[in-house]
């Protein structure tokens, strides 16, 4: 392999809240685990606002986001097997575990403490190329329209992994708060999944479209009568919002042994009541992402089942107006930045 250095085209932003700027960034030699991936589309996940935004006190400047990106594979580092050059790959929120650690040997990469954030310490997916370790990339099934497949590898793992990390059965009552991103890619998949889905959404110009992609009933949100009208109602609920809502009042929706669970990164602690919990023994619980596995299973589930992102295209060099749209809360669903 040649020791020459390479040039990675970016685009970062150099302080918190900045906007996105060219970015040029020297790679050397690739490591005998490494992977280069040349990018065809990068999702926006709300997530690389909030790192843009240094929401949660851990980005590190200049920073290069993106972490869902579709592309081929440009090179291979010596002991890479599982891939070739010229294939189809997805790499998502992860781009390297430490391979060793428990969560690591059980297929818990996702849980690993050293697990590499693709845009933490590390740059990302708005750019001509992105490097990641092979042990992160997975390869994209035929028949998967590669536009739309960048959502799929954070927004749409993260609500497909519960699923089946909790064992959510098809005979199952699931609301989904939050009908933005994720929650649009949980409606398609907890409908394909078999279950009666319902739709949480503040936003009232979203209940049509959130019946067409797979709820069968929506309600507000935010309003204190309509989730009280859903009582003891859900064996699931999947939150992916950001924001503080009445989680009391949530947890009052679900049926005894139901369980209340945080995708979205909401910053403000909870304030639940403990004596909801314990009378109907319900749960309150989390999670990353997915495992590798687990995405690739998501994959082959979205091909089965035609799962689709519902994406606005813009071309990566449109990155600052395409983060402005998200900003406004009107992106219909996900936002794709694509190369030309
Ligand atoms: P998004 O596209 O911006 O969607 C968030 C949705 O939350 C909005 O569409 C909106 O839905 C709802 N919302 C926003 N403000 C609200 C308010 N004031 N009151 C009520 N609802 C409100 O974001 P996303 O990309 O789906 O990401 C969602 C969250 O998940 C973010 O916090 C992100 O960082 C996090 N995330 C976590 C993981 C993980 O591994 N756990 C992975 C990816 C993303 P309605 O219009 O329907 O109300
Ligand atoms: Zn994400
Ligand atoms: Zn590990």
């Amino acid at each position: 392999m040649s020791k020459e250095k390479k040039i990675i085209n970016a685009y970062a932003v150099l302080e918190a809240g900045g906007l996105f700027e060219s970015f040029s960034y020297e790679v050397g030699e690739l490591q005998p685990n490494e992977v280069e991936i040349d990018v065809l589309h990068c999702g926006i996940c709300h997530s690389d606002l909030s790192m843009v935004e240094n929401e949660w006190g851990m980005s590190q400047y200049p920073l290069v986001a993106g972490h869902e990106v579709v592309g081929k594979i440009a090179a291979k580092g010596s002991k890479v097997q599982n891939l070739e050059e010229g294939m189809t790959v997805g790499l998502g929120w992860h781009a390297g575990y430490c391979g060793h650690c428990h969560p690591c040997k059980t297929g818990d990469q996702n849980l690993c403490a050293q697990a590499q954030p693709t845009i933490v310490a590390h740059h990302g997916g708005f750019a001509d190329k992105v490097r990641a370790d092979a042990s992160s990339v997975v390869t994209i099934p035929e028949g998967i329209d590669l536009e739309a497949a960048g959502p799929l590898l954070c927004g749409g793992i993260t609500v497909f992994n519960p699923l089946v990390q909790f064992d959510v059965k098809s005979t199952d009552k699931v609301a989904v708060i939050g009908i933005g991103g994720l929650g649009h890619i949980a409606l398609q998949f907890l409908n394909a999944w078999g279950c009666e889905v319902t739709a949480f959404t503040s936003s009232e110009s979203k209940r049509k479209e959130a019946l067409n992609m797979g709820a069968h009933n929506t309600l507000n949100s935010r309003d204190q009568g309509e989730i009280e009208s859903a009582a003891n109602s859900f064996d699931f609920i999947i939150s992916t919002v950001n924001v503080k809502l009445d989680w009391n009042l949530y947890l009052n929706t679900l049926k005894p042994k139901g369980r209340l669970h945080f995708v979205g990164a909401t910053l403000e602690p909870l304030d639940v009541g403990v004596f909801s919990l314990l009378m109907g023994q319900k749960s309150i619980s989390g999670s990353p992402v997915g495992s590798p596995t687990t995405i690739e299973l998501m994959l082959e589930f979205s091909r089965l089942h035609n799962v689709k992102p519902q994406v606005e295209i813009y071309p990566m060099s449109k990155i600052n107006e395409a983060f402005d749209h998200l900003k406004s809360g009107n992106a219909k669903y996900r936002i794709v930045l694509s190369n030309e």
